[in-house]
């Protein structure tokens, strides 16, 4: 709950740039979440960092989310204020050469860049979902390739509001599917990644190579949230549940996908205690078939009761 003060001060602040009592379900690829308190959609910099000074004033927390790509939030909604980067939409060539982008830009957006400006070096990620703020918080990747290849610096600014530091490279720790180190809270506002001159064409042919084979092994016309699980070394989560008989399952209107194992999707009306009783069923499906334990990879988020 956010109160009568905090709340007039964030108004105040934000004007219409912040709403109270927002389905997340509207804010998550899954299409399921209950109400954060606030969702606030500063328009640049500027206003984010002030957002951030009242959230610390307030003593309120703050969330950030880029397309809501990898994450499920419970039912019971989200304290505090959600953050949403969409506005941040920035991205231009700079010497180097990297594309320089802005957190809320899409990865619709940056590979259609790439491709119009004849850049390689992205198109492994032209089909992972999402802003560039989310691929550099996830270290979004596929097969051998992820984003901890191409960063070269990102700009982040600090929990409170307070101030705005470059990170380069060597001073991040990226690992499988995640970016630890930063401090807490810290929300990440743009990024600089490595590309190199190609024919546009040679660009566009590598995209449409790669969404075409992604489209042959993932549900991509239902809702969903990417991979639940992370891959256990020398496996994969998918090929586990499988194995563990558990393709196809439902619970409510969520299913584990009869295409890969490894999403779970919503074919209607599903929320988010379905979708959580089908990764527990597959992590215990697997536990028992496999003797190994799955850890999730989607970020699960919000209040439990
Ligand atoms: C159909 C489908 C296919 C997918 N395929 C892949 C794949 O091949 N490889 C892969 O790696 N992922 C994949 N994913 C997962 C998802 O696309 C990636 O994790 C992506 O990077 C999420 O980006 P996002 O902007 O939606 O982040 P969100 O899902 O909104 O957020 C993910 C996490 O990042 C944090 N975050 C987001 N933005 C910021 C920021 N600016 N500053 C600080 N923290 C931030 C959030 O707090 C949250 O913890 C897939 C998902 C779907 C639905």
């Amino acid at each position: 709950m956010i109160d009568v003060r905090a709340r007039s001060a964030l108004e105040q602040g934000l004007g219409g740039a912040i709403r109270f009592d927002v389905p997340m379900s509207r804010h998550t690829a899954l299409r399921v979440g209950g109400p954060a308190d606030a969702v606030a959609t500063p328009k640049d910099c500027e206003q984010l960092a002030l957002l951030l000074r009242l959230c610390a004033h307030h003593e309120l927390p703050h969330s950030v989310f880029g397309a809501g790509f990898n994450v499920l939030v419970r039912d019971g909604g989200i304290d505090g204020v959600v953050v949403l980067l969409r506005k941040l939409r920035r991205i231009e060539l700079r010497p180097g050469p990297v594309v320089f982008a802005e957190a809320g830009v899409s990865h619709t957006s940056i590979t259609r860049f790439c491709v119009e400006q004849g850049l390689a070096g992205l198109e492994f990620a032209a089909g992972i979902p999402g802003t560039v703020g989310g691929w550099v918080a996830m270290n979004a990747g596929i097969g051998c390739r992820e984003l901890s290849d191409v960063v070269r610096d990102i700009a982040v600014i600090s929990r409170d509001g307070e101030s705005e530091r470059c990170w380069g490279r060597d001073e991040l720790d990226f690992r499988y599917r995640g970016l630890h180190g930063l401090p807490a809270g810290s929300v990440v506002v743009s990024a600089s990644l490595a590309v190199r001159a190609a024919p546009p064409a040679a660009v566009r042919a590598e995209v449409d190579r790669l969404m075409t084979r992604r489209a042959e092994s993932q549900p991509l016309d239902t809702p969903s949230c990417g991979s639940v699980f992370r891959n256990p070394t020398g496996e994969f989560a998918g090929r586990l549940i499988e194995r563990a008989g558990l393709k196809g399952e439902r619970v409510g209107g969520a299913q584990i996908s009869p295409l890969h194992a490894n999403f779970i999707t919503n074919t209607g009306g599903a929320t988010a205690s379905d979708v959580l009783a089908l990764v527990e069923q597959a992590r215990q499906g697997v536990r028992e078939s496999s003797g190994i334990e799955l850890e999730t990879e989607v970020v699960i988020v919000g209040r439990t009761t």
